[in-house]
């Protein structure tokens, strides 16, 4: 019994605590809400964007499944207040030398900034799950659930929170085609929408100026985990280290500030071509990389929105130009 009263004494100590912090709050209204009023990205509704991208089926290069993904995407950014542009170009199909069409996709917040920052993914997914365990499954649709939707599904959400934050620059989301028009590895040419885009800025530079940029490839897996990738270390080392250090004040530890994967991505013609400092964000552990069975059920809500998260905070604080 006298436990239970010191408990009770004790539990409403607790509330006359909680009381008074409330009423201290309320009393400096600029403390409180700037607290409450970054905004939360809401990693269901990131999920359903994935789900929905992948409803579509597969997305190959200059398909109709490509076009139906970006007439979703114009609609969705234009709706969320943002400028939307594709940056055309045609390349030669790599089985039948016939032409086509490729486009990457341009989200711009902040027009006005002369100084941005880019946030990018590839769209585009790959004609055939190559490395299926089974060999007969290797000629058949690949959906790309993880690898293609995830990074899409990330800005889609991205875009309802973009207009609530002061970014310290102006922030462009780039969806590149033509990442992986590939049918043979040794033959193909991988990242023909990142290598146009990065050559297009180098040899007819636009007004504005990319201070850095930051890729998302494969940011949906269950046991997601991202490492420091080595490339994005090489070239992008201040860019790499300040977004897990965000990450790392989140307490969003899914984010290793550890290096472990040397990956070729989009990354590379915008680091060596645009010379834009760019890090790339790629969980590169994922079972079931460039298989039948990259569909949504091997993904899961809690990364995107993790990753989401990180982005959100980070474009808020993005080292100053010089430091990068
Ligand atoms: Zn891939």
């Amino acid at each position: 019994m006298q436990v239970f009263r010191s408990y009770r004494r004790v539990r409403r100590s607790v509330w006359m605590i909680r009381t008074a912090v409330a009423a201290l709050l309320l009393a400096l209204p600029g403390a409180a809400t700037a607290a409450d009023a970054f905004p939360k990205p809401d990693a269901e509704r990131a999920f359903s964007y994935l789900k929905q991208i992948c409803e579509i089926g597969p997305r190959i290069s200059g398909t109709e499944g490509m076009i139906r993904q970006r007439e979703l995407l114009q609609k969705h950014f234009a709706e969320l207040g943002a400028e939307v542009g594709l940056q055309e170009f045609d390349v030669s199909h790599p089985e039948t030398g016939a032409p086509v069409r490729m486009a990457n996709l341009i989200v711009t917040w902040h027009p006005e900034a002369k100084q941005r920052v880019l946030l990018c993914c590839h769209y585009d997914t790959r004609p055939f799950p190559d490395q299926d365990p089974l060999p007969a499954n290797r000629t058949k649709p690949f959906i790309g659930a993880n690898d293609g939707a995830s990074g899409v599904a990330l800005y889609m959400e991205l875009a309802h929170h973009l207009p609530k934050i002061q970014p310290t620059y102006g922030v462009d989301f780039v969806f590149f085609d033509g990442e992986e028009l590939v049918y043979d590895n040794s033959r193909d040419k991988y990242f023909l929408g990142s290598e146009h885009f990065a050559t297009e800025y180098r040899d007819n530079p636009p007004e504005h100026t990319y201070v850095c940029g930051v890729l998302v490839d494969m940011v949906a897996d269950r046991d997601f985990r991202v490492f420091y990738e080595k490339n994005s270390l090489r070239y992008a080392p201040e860019v790499t280290r300040s977004v897990w250090r965000t990450a790392a004040r989140l307490r969003v530890r899914s984010f290793v500030a550890r290096r472990k994967h040397e990956v070729r991505d989009d990354h590379l013609p915008l680091n060596r071509i645009a010379k834009i400092p760019t890090t790339d964000i790629i969980d590169f552990d994922f079972p079931y990389w460039h298989t039948r069975n990259d569909i949504p059920a091997a993904c899961s809500p809690k990364p995107l929105g993790e990753v989401a998260r990180v982005l959100l905070t980070w474009l808020t604080e993005v080292p100053a130009a010089e430091d990068l």
